[in-house]
């Protein structure tokens, strides 16, 4: 068990191409530490970085209270579990688990109470004999979970472990991952694009954005009041709506902060009706444009009157300048498509950033 600390950890690639830009964070003993963000962020180069697979330009990287930056992967004491798990095929999921360990030299009595463990806590005794090819996507996934425990590491590093599997079975698997690491109480680092998976996993939630860090804590106080717009419309699908704070809106919400340029709420907080604008909150006119019923709640797409619509793609940032409007409601009973409704938020739910998205500002 150890806690892992990165102090100005900076990558630039062969050529020039700077992805890491100064990264400090730290990971405490036992925590599950999740680094989220878009593809091309940093956060494999990130990950690889602290496994040693990557050389650090600059800063440091500490594990269990050791500077690790010129100590090869094997000596790091981490064990990795990788997106493509490559099991070996002509070996037994015994010898799959116990490879790295004779590799090793560790004694046979040894390897085999260490694989043995593994697999009674992975629920893979019945298929120690089987090859990789008799089993389902999740029992390989499980092997490969099974090839890091059994190594006893400080340090469990996840390269987006369950982008192979189908919905379902990633939903299991990360029910599994985060139960085993509870029980093992070893500390993880965890990289996804995945933002609900992040917000599950997560004791540390780390959110990456071009080579940076744009906020890090728990999941929980992410999202209730993400630093950025970038954090706002990222963690939360779907994404939090961002309106530029122009004169009209400034006027209906009387008083808002000079500096604040754009005005969050999440499709959540929004509540079909008029609502309360009389006491601070806000009131849009939106023309509903598209409904989508997912069973237990129903999301409503509008454009807000006098406004164009100018989609923001999940997962991306919003600038607040499109008219769109995301309500999420309860249930699955809905206003028509082309009515016009009125759509309001309480104060206490409103988010401020700078116009340039880059500050919260209050909310
Ligand atoms: P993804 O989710 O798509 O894997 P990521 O956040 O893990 O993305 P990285 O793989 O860390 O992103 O890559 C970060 C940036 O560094 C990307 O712009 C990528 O093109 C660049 N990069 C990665 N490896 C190299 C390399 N060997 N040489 C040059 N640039 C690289």
């Amino acid at each position: 068990m150890a806690d892992v600390v990165l102090r100005n950890v900076r990558k630039t690639y062969p050529g020039g191409f700077e992805a890491i830009k100064g990264v400090d964070f730290a990971v405490g003993d036992g925590q599950f530490c999740v680094l989220v963000g878009p593809s091309g962020c940093g956060k494999s180069t990130l990950l690889r970085m602290v496994a040693g697979l990557e050389t650090i330009t600059a800063g440091e990287i500490e594990i269990g209270g050791r500077v690790v930056n010129d100590v090869e992967p094997a000596d790091r004491d981490i064990a990795m579990v990788f997106q493509n798990y490559a099991l070996y095929p002509h070996m037994t999921v015994y010898n799959n688990m116990a490879y790295g360990l004779r590799n090793r030299g560790m004694a046979k009595a040894e390897i085999d109470a260490r694989v043995q463990e593994a697999a009674r806590i992975l629920e893979l005794g019945p298929m120690l004999t089987r090859k990789p090819r008799q089993l389902s996507g999740g029992q390989r996934q499980r092997v490969a979970m099974g090839r890091a425990i059994v190594r006893h590491p400080k340090v469990f590093l996840f390269d987006e472990p369950l982008s192979n599997l189908d919905a379902k079975l990633r939903v299991a698997m990360r029910v599994e991952i985060r139960k085993l690491q509870r029980r093992l109480a070893t500390t993880a680092i965890y990289v996804t694009h995945d933002q609900l998976e992040a917000m599950t996993l997560a004791d540390v939630l780390v959110v990456m954005n071009g080579g940076q860090v744009e906020q890090i804590g728990s999941p929980l106080d992410v999202y209730a009041k993400p630093a950025t717009t970038f954090v706002a419309s990222f963690i939360g699908a779907p994404p939090m709506n961002l309106l530029t704070l122009a004169d009209d809106l400034r006027n209906e919400l009387g008083g808002t902060p000079a500096e604040a340029g754009i005005l969050g709420v999440r499709p959540e907080d929004l509540v079909i009706g008029p609502g309360t604008a009389a006491q601070g909150g806000l009131a849009l006119d939106i023309t509903v444009e598209a409904i989508e019923r997912v069973g237990p709640e129903t999301f409503v797409y509008g454009v807000r009157a006098g406004h164009e619509a100018r989609p923001v793609a999940a997962g991306k940032p919003g600038d607040g300048a499109g008219g769109d409007v995301i309500v999420r409601i309860p249930g699955q009973i809905a206003p028509a498509i082309g009515e016009c409704i009125t759509v309001a938020a309480a104060p206490h739910s409103l988010h401020l950033f700078s116009a340039d998205g880059r500050r919260r500002i209050a909310g």
